[in-house]
């Protein structure tokens, strides 16, 4: 897990990609976990990692710090990171709450993220019943 960023620069960095017009989309369905996209992305913390085996690995991408570059699409080895237009994201804080997800192993172990990414799709209700939202 990164460590935690300065406010004021996460403040700058989500100004910056308030302004996107696409934002990059995980379907976990694909996602090995290889974190091959975190290199890749330019903003820090934009994309992160969640889970610790092959069973819950995956990532999630931080819509209000993704600026649309396609960066991580291009090197994703899965090809499992597609670019959607931001109106279709808008309210959703992660890719998590985006994609199709309802067999991947993530919404089984829903404690495995971090608090500030959880509480938003237990709201949803999702991961009770692996039940998710339209995309
Ligand atoms: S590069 Fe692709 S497969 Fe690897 S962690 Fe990122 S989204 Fe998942
Ligand atoms: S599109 Fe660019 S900013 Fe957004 S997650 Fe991918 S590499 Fe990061």
């Amino acid at each position: 897990m990164a460590a935690p960023m300065n406010a004021a620069r996460r403040a700058a960095l989500v100004k910056g990609a308030s302004k996107a017009k696409i934002k990059a989309r995980v379907d976990l369905a694909g996602c090995t976990g290889c974190e091959v996209c975190i290199s890749a992305c330019p903003v820090p913390t934009c994309i992160e990692p969640f889970g610790d085996d092959i069973s819950t690995r995956g990532v999630y991408v931080n819509f209000d710090l993704c600026i649309g570059c396609k960066l991580c699409v291009k090197d994703c080895p899965w090809d499992t990171i597609e670019m959607v237009p931001t109106p279709t994201v808008e309210g959703q804080v992660t890719s998590l709450e985006s994609a199709q997800v309802h067999e991947t192993p993530i919404f089984e172990h829903i404690d495995l993220l971090e608090e500030r990414v959880k509480a938003p799709l237990q709201q949803k209700g999702i991961g009770a019943d692996n039940g998710l939202p339209s995309r």
